[in-house]
């Protein structure tokens, strides 16, 4: 099984708001480091440089915030009860 057929077996409940925030001036290392290290590919640069992050699909692995820290990150948290990825399995 591929990585991505593994993923959509998971379920996801996303929240109405994003569990994390990146900063506002990341340096292009920085932008090139979250969007190299999240399993997910879930941090997009858009036209203007600036880094988005698709929160709807993590998989709260917590790689982003060990890696890259607050250095680039302002916020991390798990969402709000009720809400993120619920692990399948096999
Ligand atoms: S916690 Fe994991 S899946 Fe979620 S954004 Fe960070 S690296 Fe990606």
């Amino acid at each position: 099984m591929s990585v991505n057929e593994s993923l959509t077996r998971n379920c996801y409940h996303p929240a109405n708001t994003s569990h994390i925030a990146v900063r506002e001036s990341l340096s292009d290392e920085q932008c090139a480091l979250l969007e190299k290290i999240c399993p997910a590919g879930l941090f997009k640069r858009d036209a203007d440089g600036r880094v988005n992050v698709h929160f709807q699909g993590c998989l709260e692995c917590g790689c982003c915030r060990l890696i890259a820290g607050q250095d680039s990150l302002s916020d991390w948290q798990y969402p709000s009860s009720g809400a993120g990825i619920t692990l399948r399995f096999g």
